[in-house]
């Protein structure tokens, strides 16, 4: 048996982390378990999480009936292929799901990863328009400053500057793409806000299959709120030119930004929605496409027959238990106004933040906080300032943003808003 520190070396040298080089010049942190909001780091230090595992863990690590619910399920069946076979916790699942989502939607594709969720998207909304014969209807329009994914057709739908568009060159496919949504959440949109999206489907509705965006919410693209009413306009272009609309739920699924999904704060229901992250409650990678009727009756109806894609771990047992689990959590708990009240303390927590000369902007929405800086965050020092001050805070660019899990008390978030203060306050 090797060592810890032999360990830590075997990581350096030769695991990679999400967008990381090997032998990477920034420290990577061993955990050791972790229970509630509390990170156990290997050296015994207990670190407050702000991040919820990106979006992932709202109710908190260690929770005794997701535990209890994936040990029965253990003892049934950890696996089965979905091919020819069915089982309850997937029934369950989608009983449950089309119980929670706008009600146009009826029908389930699981797979294993958002980013697959967003490719099995694109396909349906492609194979929707083969059957519908129209088959040069097979681009996409996205927004700037979007993040979809990291596979080959949720990257050609991110954000073509800081996406990977540029390195891929040639081998992601070209897509529309229009403005982030200049107008801000809660503030109207007017007709300038909403015009480059209108003049793109005027200009390519017959080539287009789809408008693909993050309702409200744009998360790992730049973290910005955007008016409902754009997205309601938004869902009125797409009718008018007879393009479907996909939303990519992902990040806001699950009651983030204080509705179940981010789309009612439009009033709105999409023809394609994308779950993932939160729908396990952060135990299991699932994630799940759902469409209306309109979508699957044309697939099935014509040539050949079915909807191309089958994972081989779709609707795994464990998973699709983790998430029925979850979900039942969820809405069993007074989740709203646990969200009301993480938004509350993150405004006064953050709001001092504004008066430093580093800071462009702060913004909340539900239970999501962020700082917005001038220049690129320096994660060097920054991510062992945060450690040494107890909480688990990760940036990016020039992004310091919260998103606790939702059980997170307002002592804990104390801790949390009082370390960004203070790292921000120490920025040049
Ligand atoms: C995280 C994310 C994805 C990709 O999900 P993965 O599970 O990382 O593949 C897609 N869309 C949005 C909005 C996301 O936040």
């Amino acid at each position: 048996m090797s060592t810890h520190e032999q360990l830590i070396d075997i990581d350096r040298r030769s695991i990679w982390h999400p967008y990381s080089a090997l032998h990477p010049d920034l420290p990577v942190y061993p955990v050791v378990s972790a229970d509630g909001v509390r990170l156990k780091l290997a050296d015994g230090r207990e670190l407050i999480d702000g991040m919820a595992s990106w979006w992932c863990v709202i109710h908190g690590y260690n929770q005794p009936r997701m535990n209890r619910a994936l040990a029965d399920q253990l003892q049934r069946m950890a696996h089965v292929m979905f091919g020819g076979l069915t089982h309850d916790p997937a029934m369950q699942l989608t009983e449950q799901l089309l119980a929670i989502t706008p009600p146009s939607l009826d029908a389930v594709f699981y797979s294993d990863s958002g980013s697959v969720a967003v490719e099995v998207a694109m396909k349906m909304a492609i194979q929707y328009w083969q059957a519908m014969d129209k088959p040069a209807r097979k681009r996409f329009i996205s927004l700037r400053h979007g993040y979809h994914g990291d596979t080959f057709g949720a990257m050609s739908v991110c954000d073509p500057e800081t996406g990977m568009h540029g390195l891929f060159k040639g081998a992601v496919a070209a897509q529309i793409f229009v403005p982030q949504p200049p107008c801000r959440y809660g503030r109207p949109c007017r007709d300038d806000d909403i015009r480059p999206l209108q003049q793109a489907l005027e200009k390519n509705a017959d080539q287009v299959a789809a408008v693909i965006m993050e309702p409200i919410v744009q998360g790992a693209g730049g973290m910005w709120f955007y008016s409902a009413e754009y997205l309601s306009r938004a869902r009125a272009l797409c009718d008018q030119y007879n393009v479907l609309l996909i939303l990519d739920e992902i990040a806001t699924g699950f009651g983030r930004t204080g509705k179940l999904f981010a789309c009612e704060h439009a009033g709105i229901e999409p023809d394609i929605m994308c779950i993932g992250k939160a729908l396990t409650g952060g135990y299991l990678s699932l994630a799940a496409t759902l469409t209306g009727s309109h979508v699957y009756q044309a697939i099935d109806g014509a040539d050949p027959g079915v909807f191309m894609h089958g994972p081989t771990f779709m609707a795994n047992p464990l998973a699709c238990t983790a998430a029925l689990t979850s979900i039942q959590l969820l809405l069993e708990s007074p989740w709203q106004s646990r969200i009301t009240r993480i938004e509350n303390r993150l405004r006064e927590g953050l709001a001092p933040c504004r008066d430093h000369p580093a800071v462009t902007d702060v913004r909340v929405l539900g239970g999501i906080g962020v700082v917005e800086l001038q220049m690129p965050v320096d994660m060097k020092t920054m991510v062992p300032e945060f450690v040494a001050a107890g909480v688990w805070i990760r940036p990016f660019g020039r992004l310091v943003y919260l998103m606790p899990p939702y059980i997170i008390s307002d002592e804990d978030l104390h801790t949390l808003t009082r370390a960004v203060r203070e790292t921000v306050g120490k920025q040049a």
